[in-house]
């Protein structure tokens, strides 16, 4: 998956020594993508063996990148695994998030049945932590556990029960798990708020599945936006428009339905946003939300958990605040919210609960 979503871009090609002596990067993203592309359809023999068994039992929590790579990891160096996903399908935003023309085929689905080849995993479908499992439950039956749940947006920002407002992140996996677009309800003039690839993508997928007007308005200057150039451009191609330096300051829904969206402009001074009083509004009628990502606890255990801006806090090999219990992706700290962080993640913790152990 990291071959087909990374912004390698940035990542990799803006590192790589052939800038200075070349005039091009390697082009890691294609050539990962070549080889996996090549491996999968015949995949010959296993490119990993498990260690002997250890008798250790782990488990892990939500099957996104960071828990899937956690859990073959760990089962590679010779632990059981039982992986708790509260949705019916594993891949976490693979399979629910990342936009449909960067993972065509259920490349997701593959991905995951190739993962799980290696054995000692076992999968526990709709079992939410907080919901059908406690962590204090999985603590007495695991010699360790690792929370990969992944980020929960919630705003708070505005009223959420105007009709037309929605969230970028659903909008998306609802498209994801469409079968026919044609009934999917898309707005015609659709305002998207935030900066980052969940905005392009719900920008992109509004415009592709037939929006005539789509906004992108962004609070900061367009270099600032977490979406790579790359991204922003390739949202402009497909005419979306990119707004920066305003935020919202009012949705106006007389009916009860979006219809006009009013942002208010902002500098900066000294690294703090300061209105400025201009205000300019936008015709609309559907707005999407995709900002802010808050970690929402609904069990007693991981509410004790130590936290850092709203999400879980760890160390550098992802140990949390609790001795057996290790966390990943994005429901922690400091990362940049990347599927190819979320995979480092999950293996780095997999090795240090191994250590631990
Ligand atoms: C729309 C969108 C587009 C993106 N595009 C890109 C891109 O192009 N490139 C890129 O690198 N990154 C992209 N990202 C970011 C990337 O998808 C995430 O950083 C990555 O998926 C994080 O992995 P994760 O395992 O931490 O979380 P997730 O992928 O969110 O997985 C978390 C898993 O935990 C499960 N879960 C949640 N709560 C519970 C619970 N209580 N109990 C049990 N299970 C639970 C969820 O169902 C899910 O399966 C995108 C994100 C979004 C939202």
């Amino acid at each position: 998956m990291c071959a087909r979503v990374c912004p390698t871009e940035v990542l990799c090609e803006q590192a790589c020594v052939r800038n200075t002596h070349e005039d091009k990067p390697v082009e890691i993203g294609l050539l990962q993508r070549r080889a996996t592309d090549h491996f999968f359809p015949q995949p010959g023999a296993p490119l990993f063996k498990r260690a002997p068994v250890s008798g250790k039992r782990i488990a892990v929590v939500g099957a996104g990148p960071a828990g899937l790579s956690c859990a073959h990891r760990a089962s590679l160096l010779g632990h059981d695994v039982t992986v708790f996903e509260a949705r019916p399908k594993l891949g976490g935003l693979n399979k629910y998030g990342i936009a449909a023309y960067k993972s065509v085929g259920d490349f997701a689905q593959r991905e995951v049945a190739w993962l799980l080849s290696i054995g000692g995993i076992e999968i526990r479908y709709r079992q939410a932590l907080g919901a059908q499992v406690l962590l204090d439950d999985l603590r007495r039956e695991f010699d360790a556990v690792f929370l990969g749940l992944g980020g929960i947006n919630l705003l708070g920002l505005v009223d959420e029960d105007i009709a037309g407002l929605g969230n970028a992140v659903e909008f998306i996996a609802g498209l994801r798990q469409a079968t026919d677009y044609a009934a999917l309800l898309v707005g015609r003039r659709v305002v998207v708020l935030g900066g980052g690839m969940t905005v392009v993508d719900a920008a992109v997928q509004s415009k592709k599945l037939g929006a005539s007007e789509v906004t992108i308005v962004y609070r900061r200057d367009q270099q600032r936006m977490p979406a790579s150039t790359y991204e922003q451009q390739w949202a402009q191609r497909h005419g979306v428009t990119i707004r920066a330096w305003s935020v919202l300051d009012a949705i106006g829904s007389s009916s009860g339905h979006v219809e006009h969206v009013t942002f208010v402009d902002v500098v900066d001074r000294d690294g703090s946003l300061e209105l400025t009083g201009t205000r300019w509004t936008l015709e609309a009628d559907t707005v999407l939300k995709a900002i802010g990502q808050t970690l929402v606890f609904a069990d007693p255990t991981v509410a004790t958990l130590a936290l850092r801006g709203g999400r879980i806090a760890v160390d550098h090999e992802g140990r949390t605040s609790l001795p057996d219990v290790w966390a990943g992706g994005d429901c922690t700290f400091g990362g940049r919210d990347l599927t190819v962080e979320a995979v480092e993640h999950g293996k780095v913790a997999a090795m240090s609960i191994n250590r631990s152990l």
